[in-house]
Order: C-alpha cells, then sequence, then structure tokens
C-alpha cells in the first residue's frame, strides 16, 4: 500500500502512524522522511543505534522491540517513546538511567494479550505492582502514557479481536485510576495484517512495516 493512502487513513481516524523500519534500508527510510514522515519505529536496540547517526536528526524514534536491561543507556538521550516496557526490572532501570541524564521518558506498558505463550508482555501481577509502584510516586522520571500489545498471529478475526478488546478494556480500566491520567492516552496496537480491526477496537498508534515498505529481508 503507498505510504499517502495508508497515512491519510490515519489521520482521517486520528490514529498515529508509526512506520516500523526494521531491516529497511537508509535510502527506504530517507525516502518516507522525504514524504514528511517523522515517526520511525525499531525493534532492535544495534540496529537503531547503527541507523539513527546516518539519518536526519528530526526523525522521531519508536522502540517497539522486547529490551535487555544493559541497552538502556544506549537509547534514552534520543528515544522519544519506548513500546515494549515489559518489567519491574526494566521500569526500574530506566528511572535509573533517565534520573542521571535528568530526562522523562515516555513509556508504554507492554501487557500480553496474545493466546500464543511466544509474545512478550506483562502478565496481570507484574502489571499491577507497575501502576502501583508508579502511583506511588517510585518512578519520576517516567511517564506512562498508554499499553501496547501485539494480537496473535492467527487466521481467525473474531480471536484477534477479543484481544484487542481485551487489551482495551485494561487500558480503560487503568486510565480511570493512573496517576496524571490526562496523559494516559495512547493504546499502540495494530500492525500491517490487523491495523484495520484494531482501528475499530480502539487504538490510537499503529505500527506497520511490511505493508508500508514490502516485504523484510530477514
Ligand atoms: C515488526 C513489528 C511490527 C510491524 O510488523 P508488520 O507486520 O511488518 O507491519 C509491529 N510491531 C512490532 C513490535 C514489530 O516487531
Amino acid at each position: 500500500m503507498n505510504f499517502e493512502t495508508l497515512s491519510s487513513y490515519c489521520q482521517a481516524n486520528n490514529v498515529v502512524l508509526v512506520a516500523v523500519s526494521k531491516t529497511q534500508s537508509l535510502a527506504a527510510v530517507k525516502a518516507l522522511y522525504d514524504k514528511g514522515h517523522r515517526i520511525f519505529g525499531e525493534n532492535k536496540v544495534q540496529e537503531l543505534m547503527d541507523k539513527k547517526d546516518l539519518l536526519p536528526s528530526d526523525i522521531q524514534w519508536h522502540v517497539i522491540g522486547h529490551l535487555q536491561t544493559n541497552k538502556i543507556k544506549q537509547i534514552l538521550p534520543f528515544v522519544t517513546m519506548i513500546h515494549s516496557v515489559d518489567s519491574m526490572k526494566l521500569m526500574n532501570e530506566i528511572q535509573h538511567e533517565a534520573q542521571k541524564l535528568n530526562r522523562n521518558i515516555s513509556i508504554l506498558l507492554q501487557v500480553r494479550i496474545a493466546q500464543e505463550d511466544t509474545k512478550f508482555g506483562l502478565e496481570t501481577e507484574e502489571y499491577n505492582s507497575i501502576i502501583a509502584n508508579y502511583n506511588d510516586g517510585l518512578f519520576p522520571n517516567i511517564s506512562i502514557l498508554g499499553l501496547m500489545g501485539m494480537a496473535s498471529f492467527v487466521e481467525d478475526q473474531n480471536q484477534i479481536r477479543a484481544e484487542f478488546q481485551k487489551l482495551k478494556s485494561i487500558f480503560d480500566e487503568t486510565k480511570s485510576s493512573i496517576k496524571d491520567q490526562h496523559k494516559f492516552n495512547t493504546l499502540s496496537m495494530g500492525m500491517s495484517g490487523d491495523y484495520k480491526l484494531a482501528i475499530d477496537e480502539g487504538s490510537t498508534m499503529v505500527r506497520i512495516g511490511s505493508l508500508l515498505f514490502g516485504d523484510r529481508i530477514a
């Protein structure tokens, strides 16, 4: 699908488009940049570090992939948003490093909604602990702006819809009690194969790679 069509579809639905540029060339990223796009998502820290210095500095980089705590330090100085915070350990490390930089980091909590157990994401107990600690002021250098989730990779549209509905209901419930609730507005759900369904179910941010760039090399 071409960029203009997808971009106007997202705009018409008030949804932010994150162009997922993992495995794509610098030229491919630059081509979208030249059409005015600024928000790009990467899932590997090394690839992000390799790319970002060779691309315009006003790109807003979103980290969407599973993160190891020892990689946090590298990305915090410039990252715009981390979608994939999936443990208390990661929250503690982000807080620790963000404080040193005197930065406030925008994050989403990744919640496990897929039935497949291969997918990352928080389970209820750890999720609740993170929210409780956040509400208690334990993460002064972190802003939790919302949630991210990935549906199962299946054909069954009903299953995908049910998983998105589950994430939306966790989102609504959390919003009613979280500190700084006016900031808690982002629901990152939907990829190339399921973004329309995700938008129907209340997504405010979609992460789209292959549909925009064509199939990935790796
Ligand atoms: C790769 C990736 C996407 C984009 O996937 P496509 O199917 O190519 O649109 C979205 N979110 C995450 C977390 C990813 O790793």
